[in-house]
């Protein structure tokens, strides 16, 4: 069975005086599911410090290269070395502000998985490909692409997030969530065999503590990816209840 997770992805927000919410949402215990915050990096190491191996912290992107002249880049190795366990990789925002391809993203994955990191790879549909009735073939083949040959399955999170659904209130129906995660246990247990059916599948797109019971209820979905609900330790703890509570 796959573990579950909430993950909070602080994107571009936080400076040192934000990391009360990391303190406060280590300081809950989560009993049944786990937890991971994947702050700037520039806060990696102090969160880690007031974190104390509580809750797992995360990167948001990394080089698909260990190390190198790439100005301005980060390494999983460095991100490992701040304290990091965990790294976001193809975020939506990142394939639109830096053109990431799926082959780039797998690149990235592949160098995430061999410094140690677990590799959360996010993949969903545009509006344009949802109205268009392309959703499903837009995420095979994202998944065929973003997924390295040779991934450590134990070592790897999807996140299902629909474009138009980051940060925007809108949410899929169940149904459509329910549709594409099913798709996706399916891609991957014919790719990986009976294994892939422990990589956890997020969902991502406007989760709040509101909406996350009803999402978490719906099969196939093993936790959540939340943007802008994870900045606040209130809130993100309210989603984490309801998953723990599931
Ligand atoms: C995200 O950034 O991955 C995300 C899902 O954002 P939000 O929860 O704000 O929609």
């Amino acid at each position: 069975m796959a573990r579950r997770l909430v993950a909070g992805n602080w994107k571009m927000h936080g400076l040192g005086a934000d990391l009360a919410e990391v303190a406060a949402v280590a300081a809950a215990p989560a009993a049944g599911c786990e937890v991971l915050l994947c702050l700037p990096a520039t806060l990696l190491h102090r969160g880690a410090a007031l974190a104390q191996g509580r809750i797992a912290l995360g990167g948001q992107d990394c080089h698909r290269a260990g190390q190198g002249a790439h100005t301005g880049d980060i390494s999983a190795a460095m991100l490992a070395d701040a304290g990091a366990t965990h790294v976001i990789l193809g975020h939506s925002e990142r394939r639109a502000d830096h053109a990431e391809t799926d082959a780039m993203v797998a690149a990235k994955a592949q160098a995430a998985q061999g410094a140690g990191l677990v590799a959360v790879v996010c993949l969903g549909e545009t509006l344009g490909d949802r109205d268009a009735g392309r959703t499903l073939e837009v995420v095979a083949a994202q998944l065929a692409g973003s997924v390295p040959e040779g991934v450590d399955l134990a070592r790897l999170v999807l996140a299902y997030e629909p474009v138009w659904a980051i940060g925007t209130g809108r949410t899929p129906t169940e149904a459509q969530i329910a549709e594409v995660h099913g798709a996706l246990r399916a891609g991957l247990a014919a790719r990986f065999g009976a294994a892939a059916a422990d990589v956890p599948l997020l969902y991502g797109g406007s989760v709040k503590p509101g909406n996350a019971a009803a999402i978490f209820a719906v099969p196939d979905v093993d936790g959540a990816l939340v943007g802008g609900a994870s900045l606040k330790a209130a809130e993100f703890l309210a989603i984490v209840g309801a998953l723990a509570g599931r």
